[in-house]
This record gives C-alpha cells, sequence and structure tokens, in this order.
C-alpha cells in the first residue's frame, strides 16, 4: 500500500461529465468553460473569472493584463513553485524576493515592507503573495502596504481554493475574490483540490483586466471595439497574445471536481486536525493565525534529520514530499544573480520541512500508519 503526498479524487460523477461532453458540439473552449467560469467566480465571490490551460499560463496573462513592462521590479515569495516568479521573467521583468514568516511560512509582511523601503520611491511595480499550503495571507494588510507604494497585487491561489480569512470589518474573504488583490489564479493540476488534468482559474473585480485577460488568452484576437469592419468574419488582432485556451472537455471536469470542493476542504480540515492531535508539543507542523481558515492543499511539518525522515517513510511506501526547494536557490535564478540572497528564514524552513500525506480519500488507517512511522522516526 502506497501513500503519495497528494491525490487526485475523481468519482462516476465526473466520468459521465468528461463523457457527456466528448458526445457534445464543442471540445475546446465552448459553452462548459463559459459554466465553469461562471460557477467559479461564484464560488469564490469574485465578479469575473477566465479559465486558463494551467495556471502558469494564468500567472502570465496576469502581469500582461497588468501591463508589466521590462526591467519593472516584482516580490514574491522564495517558498513556492518556481511559476509564480517565472511569470515575471516571462516578460523580463525582475523578480526580487522577501523572506518568509518562520511560523505561518507566508510571504512576511514585515519583511515586504522592508524591502520596499530600503528602495527608492517607485521601485517596486508588484506583489505576488502565495497562500502557501492553502493558508490564506492576510491580504487586507498587504492591500494597505501595495495602496501606500502603488503597487498591484497578485494572489497565487493555486493552493488554496475554498480557503479564506477574516477581515477587520468581520467579513469573511475567500481567496481569490478579488477584494483586496488584484487578481487571484488557480491551478488544476491533478496534486491541487480540483483535477482538470491540467488547467487553470484567475479572477478579478475588474472589468478592465478580465477583457484583458480575455484578450491575451487568445492570441490579443477579438472582433469587439475594432477599428475597422469587413463583414461578419473579421477580427482584429490588437495585442501580442497567446493561446492559452482551457477546452470544454477540461472545464467539464472541473465542474463536477469544484461541486465537490467544499466537502474535500473539510475533510482535508480534519486530516489536518488528527495531525495536529497527534504532533503537538513533539513537531513542529505550520502554524495557522486566528483569523484564517487554512485549504490544506498540504500538511508540512519540519524536522531537523529531514532527509532520514523522508527516506524512512519511502521505505514504508509513504511518499512525503518537499515544499519546496526555494526559487532563489535553483540554477536558473543562481545564474541570474541569486547567489546571496540573505533569506534566512526561507532556508532554515526548507532545510527541515516535509509534506506529509494529505488528500481528501486519504483513508483514517493509512493516516494513523504515517502518524505511527513518522513518530516512530522522532522517537528514534
Ligand atoms: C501548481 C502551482 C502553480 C502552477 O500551476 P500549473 O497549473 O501547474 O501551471 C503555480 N503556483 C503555485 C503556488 C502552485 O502550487
Amino acid at each position: 500500500m502506497a501513500i503519495p503526498y497528494g491525490r487526485q479524487y475523481i468519482d462516476d460523477n465526473d466520468i459521465e461529465a468528461v463523457v457527456s461532453t466528448l458526445k457534445a458540439d464543442f471540445l475546446t473552449q465552448g459553452p462548459k468553460v463559459k459554466e465553469f467560469e461562471e460557477k467559479f467566480a461564484a464560488y469564490v465571490g469574485a465578479k469575473y473569472a477566465v479559465a486558463v490551460n494551467n495556471a502558469t499560463s494564468g500567472l502570465h496573462l496576469s502581469v500582461l493584463a497588468l501591463g508589466l513592462q521590462e526591467g519593472d521590479r516584482v516580490i514574491t515569495t522564495p517558498i513556492t513553485f518556481a511559476a509564480s516568479a517565472n511569470c515575471v521573467r516571462f516578460e523580463k521583468g525582475e523578480v526580487w524576493f522577501a523572506d518568509i514568516d518562520p511560523d505561518t511560512y507566508l510571504l512576511s509582511l514585515e519583511s515586504v515592507e522592508k524591502l520596499i523601503k530600503s528602495k527608492p520611491k517607485g521601485f517596486f511595480k508588484g506583489i505576488i503573495p502565495v497562500d502557501f499550503a492553502g493558508l490564506p495571507v492576510d491580504l487586507e494588510k498587504f492591500r494597505s502596504l501595495a495602496d501606500k507604494h502603488n503597487l498591484w497585487i497578485i494572489e497565487d491561489a493555486c493552493h488554496a481554493p475554498g480557503g479564506y480569512f477574516i477581515d477587520s470589518n468581520h467579513t469573511k474573504q475567500r481567496c481569490g475574490n478579488g477584494n483586496y488583490a488584484d487578481i487571484g489564479v488557480f491551478s488544476f493540476h491533478p496534486v491541487k483540490h480540483i483535477a482538470c488534468g491540467e488547467g487553470g482559474m484567475v479572477t478579478t473585480n475588474s472589468e478592465e483586466l478580465y477583457k484583458k485577460l480575455s484578450l491575451f488568452r487568445t492570441h490579443g484576437i477579438t472582433k469587439e471595439a475594432m477599428q475597422e469592419n469587413h463583414g461578419g468574419w473579421f477580427y482584429e488582432m490588437q495585442e501580442l497574445g497567446y493561446n492559452y485556451r482551457l477546452t470544454d472537455i477540461q472545464s467539464a471536469l472541473g465542474i463536477t471536481q469544484l461541486n465537490k470542493n467544499d466537502q474535500g476542504v473539510i475533510q482535508r480540515n480534519e486530516i489536518a486536525k488528527k495531525y495536529k492531535e497527534a504532533f503537538k508539543g513533539i513537531v513542529k507542523f505550520q502554524s495557522l493565525p486566528e483569523n484564517a481558515y487554512n485549504a490544506h492543499h498540504l500538511f508540512v511539518i519540519e524536522v531537523t534529520k529531514r532527509k532520514e525522515l523522508y527516506d524512512f517513510l519511502r521505505e514504508n511506501k509513504i511518499f512525503a514530499q518537499i515544499h519546496y526547494i526555494p526559487v532563489h536557490t535553483l540554477p536558473y535564478y543562481k545564474q541570474i544573480g541569486y547567489d546571496n540572497a540573505n533569506l534566512i528564514h526561507a532556508e532554515n524552513y526548507y532545510s527541515k520541512c516535509i509534506s506529509l500525506p494529505m488528500y481528501p480519500s486519504l483513508k483514517n488507517e493509512e493516516q494513523e500508519f504515517v502518524i505511527k512511522k513518522v513518530l516512530e522516526f522522532i522517537n528514534g
């Protein structure tokens, strides 16, 4: 019995939805894409949603829509998947990493503020915080910092559909709702909450950004607001865009997966609760701020003999994972000058972190086995 760190949950309902789309008129972008976008926007509480072929494309579209230019500087966290930073590099922007909070593992507001204040006015253009492991960033605080310095915010919410935080008005702010960030980005890779094979969603409350995201998704081609019109066939390519479309087949799956997400997040939280009860006072795990609800893409613990634990778990067919190798230490980033980045909390975290199995269909006996093996290792 092999236990992975994460896995998708597909049932007959999902399979039926895909099969019926295969028998319908549209395979690529059609009515299912529109339906998925509308349902997803309603789910997170945003005005607009744009479906894309993966979240990396979604992040790229986001920086394009926000008008990122060559040399523009953007701040993100080193503890994320490389794509959160790469989207800036696609447009030849500069990535600046700020450190994480050692307890929540999220991009530290203080660290970002210090970085901004150490530079002249107007030095930075935007911030990309990540709802790491499913834990929502307090975007209200990031927004007030961003407003002081005229910065945009892209919320990388790939880990966090269904997560939320409570703001200072006691209002629930769901990840990706666009109330504090300009744009939110989600992934539908199979290890994430909602599995489409590949897929992503970009959410916003801005009509202007929504139009740009839609335009860049399809080659920059449109039939709206044209300078000329030669007839029914006519279209214009108004920007240099891409083909980042999602298919109707994937969207059909996305819709049925989305319907199960609330239940999945509840199950993830039940699993987290059991881990916490077992590890409390023995093993350090990601802390939960009082005003936040963690969607729990991951359950991360910290141990000093991390490699030994990783190998020991593998011997027992428990396939834990490491999230993440700090982005600034990846060869590409080192090569372009991030060698001496002073990100102590991120590097210390990386030396100890390990993600334990976390997915809705993880069985009770399986989790108990994981807990037993971790404690056996810790106790020698
Ligand atoms: C998975 C992930 C991405 C990229 O998602 P894809 O859909 O695979 O392109 C970006 N950011 C974070 C934080 C992720 O976990």
